[in-house]
């Protein structure tokens, strides 16, 4: 039986690690908390995930909130004129739906059944030491520890990471008592409120610990007015400025957000990192490669929502390339192989990402304006979150935006 450790106990090392788990493979899991001390302990993500990442969970069975989490049917666009009127508002229909479920809630309750299920959970912080030594007797050492510092093994890829400073500041607040939009109250949406210049705020709903909730999350151009969370420790507090940002910025979101209150005193988190792809292998001192998972390798800005997204495609690439390699060496060749499988897909999150961190150009403002119009260019645009490859035929090149949408004027 093949030997795997897997370094993190996140999206992405925990759908790993259950898949190999059902398939048979002998697993150490290692996460720095235990599965409790995740469930009480601060909110990490808006964790946003669309069909094809879920459908990975549902193929490995593992999809336990599913019946819970509220479904998200709709992506909606907002965006702010100068007098913070909505000079755009429209929202698209999913194909298939989209759900948010607390990764505190998920990966807590992921964690216990690999362990109920007979895997080995380790509780430790692992360090390059510690991955030194014990690569030596797994037959892969997979590090799926997220933005922590075992990046620093994978060594930053420039020509992938054409950001090197943080292009948002990021304010999350998990709350309960928000109302629904009035103009579509009959279904849930992820929101999205472009505020030219200033940032955005995605409204969205979600599972947390406590039931059903609604999340509000500031990404703010670092030094704008939105960049006003750093040093905020009090949750009540940053729960107040992300009303007062609200009401100043996104009155119409404000309005159904007068009775709200924070789910839990876990329920905030503020921070900010540079979007960077790494080199996927890792060399350890002693010699032991080791390849790098998820955020690990690529890590975006939340600006999209497709990091989990993400986790769960590079989960599902990985788990089929482990399998398909049978009783061979998981030797460098093969790392760089499973990386580039992942890397099909993860290039045009990547590419799309660092789009939207940059300021509109017109044609982008043209889509965005038309899409209120023309129902499919909004339905395109939301289903785009499930596959962002599908950018490239109507997103990035005027021509094709403006083809794209005389083609749906001639309809
Ligand atoms: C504010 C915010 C909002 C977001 N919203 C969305 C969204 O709506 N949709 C979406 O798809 N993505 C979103 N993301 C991104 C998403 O949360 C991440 O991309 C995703 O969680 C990455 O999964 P992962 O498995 O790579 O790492 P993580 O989920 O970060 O898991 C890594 C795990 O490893 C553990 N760990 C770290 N170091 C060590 C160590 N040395 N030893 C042992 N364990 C260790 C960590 O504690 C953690 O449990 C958001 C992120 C942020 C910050």
């Amino acid at each position: 039986m093949r030997k795997i450790l897997i370094v993190g106990a996140g999206q992405s090392g925990l759908q790993l690690a259950l898949g190999l788990q059902s398939g048979g493979y002998e697993v150490t899991l290692m996460s720095n908390r235990t599965a409790d001390e995740i469930r009480s302990g601060r909110v990490m993500s808006t964790q946003c995930m669309f069909d094809t990442a879920l459908q990975h969970e549902r193929d490995l069975g593992l999809n336990f909130w599913e019946s819970q989490a509220p479904r998200i049917e709709g992506l909606g666009v907002s965006v702010a004129g100068p007098d913070s009127s909505r000079v755009i508002d429209w929202v698209g229909r999913l194909d298939g739906y989209a759900q948010s479920v607390d990764q505190r809630v998920k990966m807590a309750g992921w964690m216990e059944t690999f362990a109920q299920r007979g895997g080995q959970l380790v509780i430790h912080g692992a360090a390059v030491g510690d991955l030194d030594y014990f690569s030596r007797s797994y037959d892969l050492v997979l590090v799926a520890a997220g933005k922590g510092e075992l990046v620093s093994m994978f060594g930053r890829d420039a020509s992938r990471s054409p950001y090197s400073e943080p292009q948002r500041a990021l304010a999350v607040a998990y709350v309960h008592g928000l109302g629904p939009r009035p103009e579509h109250p009959d279904f849930d949406a992820v929101r999205c409120n472009i505020v030219p210049g200033v940032g955005e705020l995605f409204v969205m709903p979600t599972l947390t610990t406590g039931g059903r909730a609604d999340i509000l999350f500031w990404e703010g151009v670092p030094g704008g007015p939105l960049d006003a969370f750093q040093g905020v420790k009090d949750p009540a507090e940053h729960l107040s400025l992300t009303l007062e940002l609200m009401e100043r910025f996104t009155p119409w979101e404000y309005a159904r957000a007068t009775k709200v209150e924070l789910t839990d005193a876990g329920g905030t988190l503020a921070g900010r990192y540079a979007p960077t792809v790494r080199n996927p292998i890792g060399r350890l001192p002693g010699g032991g490669l080791v390849l790098g998972v998820a955020d690990v390798v690529v890590a975006n800005d939340p600006i999209t929502g497709q990091g989990s997204n993400s986790a769960s495609k590079c989960a599902a690439a990985y788990l089929a390339a482990i399998v398909e390699r049978g009783e061979q060496p998981f030797d460098e060749e093969w790392m760089r192989g499973a990386f580039d499988r992942y890397w099909k897909t993860a290039q045009h999150v990547t590419k799309w990402t660092n789009a939207m961190l940059a300021p509109p150009p017109e044609h982008v403002l043209n889509l965005l304006g038309a899409a209120g119009q023309l129902q499919p260019a909004a339905d395109r645009f939301a289903n785009g979150f499930n596959d962002p490859s599908d950018f490239e035929n109507f997103f990035y090149e005027p021509e094709k935006t403006s083809a794209y949408l005389a083609s749906l004027s001639a309809n």
